[in-house]
């Protein structure tokens, strides 16, 4: 079984690693020089894949950029059919920033960056937590607390929040100055993320937020506002908010059990523990790739939880499925569904 992305989609992850590099490279450049090797790499792998399919191939970073926007990766770079949706961008067209799409594309294979990244703080956080309750409330802090859009001092050493506070403060940097504008900076209710209020198509989310679940909040103050890394917005606390929910619904069966994968249990059937993982992506067959190697790695059946709207698309469910590798231990479910299906299991097994 492999559960690795497609050989000829090389191309495309690289441009998403350049895009997602030049994003992040420096706080107030935004999409501007001076330009990370990762992009100068990807655009040399672009301009070498063009020339022996005999198309064209862009002029520099600032068309590649442009392309990356204007155009679905499919009309310019080898895709296999079916792997991105229909529609698909790596740069948002109207509020230039890379879309999840892109953020999850960079994150595959073996040169993945972004969800990498994740992983890896979140194990240094239990190096630093030094006991699974203590990790478990930094964790859901940071999963409460993306954006915070005006820091308070004196509201972090309150009694209730100056432990996780101490253990945490260093994964907050100040918001990038790509995203406030006019003196404001803007985050979600919906998602918790950075937010862009006046783009061409109205308010914007990082979360991709349904247009009645968004509304924005704003600071006067950008200078006061503090987010977490890309890595940590997108791949814990996006799909931590829908593991609240969860959790709560499931009660206090369910616990953390792999740390860094954000991998959770809860007692199963004849009390084998069950793995569960929730996942918040735009794209399925990505998703699919990633949970098969996770299930891998952690080396049992994993079921991977998505919000029920994401899963109430049948299309979606389709290319998830589709995707799995042979022999991978994975099963999509949306939240009703799987809440459902294990309040049922406890049940039974309270009455056996
Ligand atoms: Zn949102």
């Amino acid at each position: 079984m492999t559960a690795s992305p497609p050989p000829d989609t090389g191309p495309l992850t690289a441009v998403a690693r350049g895009v997602v590099g030049l994003a992040d490279a420096a706080q107030s450049s935004g999409f501007r020089l001076p330009y990370p090797p990762s992009l100068q790499l990807a655009l040399d792998r672009v301009v070498l894949d063009g020339l022996s399919r005999r198309v064209a191939v862009p002029r520099g970073v600032p068309e590649l950029l442009v392309w990356c926007r204007e155009r679905e990766p499919r009309e310019w770079l080898p895709v296999p059919p079916g792997f991105l949706t229909d529609g698909s961008r790596l740069i948002s067209r109207t509020a230039i920033e890379p879309t999840r799409t892109c953020a999850e594309l960079a994150s595959l294979g073996p040169d993945g960056v972004l969800e990498q990244e994740a992983e890896s703080l979140m194990a240094k956080l239990a190096d630093s937590c030094g006991s699974i309750p203590r990790f478990a409330q930094c964790r859901d802090f940071l999963i409460h607390r993306p954006v915070v859009l005006r820091f308070d001092p004196t509201e972090m050493l309150q009694p209730s929040r100056a432990q996780a506070w101490r253990l945490v403060k260093d994964l907050y940097k100040p918001v990038p100055d790509h995203f406030p504008a006019e003196g404001l900076v803007h985050s979600c209710s919906g998602c918790g993320l950075l937010a862009k209020a006046d783009t061409a198509d109205g308010p914007w989310c990082e979360g991709g937020c349904a247009s009645e679940d968004r509304k924005l909040d704003v600071s006067h103050q950008p200078g006061q506002a503090l987010a977490l890394t890309r890595a940590l917005r997108l791949f814990v606390a996006l799909p931590g908010r829908t593991e609240l929910e969860v959790r709560s619904r499931l009660g206090p069966r369910s616990g953390p059990f792999s740390v860094d994968l954000g991998v959770h249990q809860i007692p199963g059937p004849g009390r084998s523990p069950r793995a569960y993982l929730v996942y918040d992506r735009a794209q399925p067959v990505p998703a699919a790739l990633r949970a098969a190697e996770v299930a891998e790695r952690f080396g049992g059946h994993l079921d991977v939880v998505v919000p029920d709207r994401g899963a109430a698309d049948r299309t979606y469910r389709r290319a998830f499925d589709r995707a799995l590798p042979g022999g991978a231990q994975v099963r999509l479910w949306s939240v009703s569904e799987f809440v459902t299906h294990e309040s049922a299991d406890k049940t039974r097994s309270e009455h056996a």
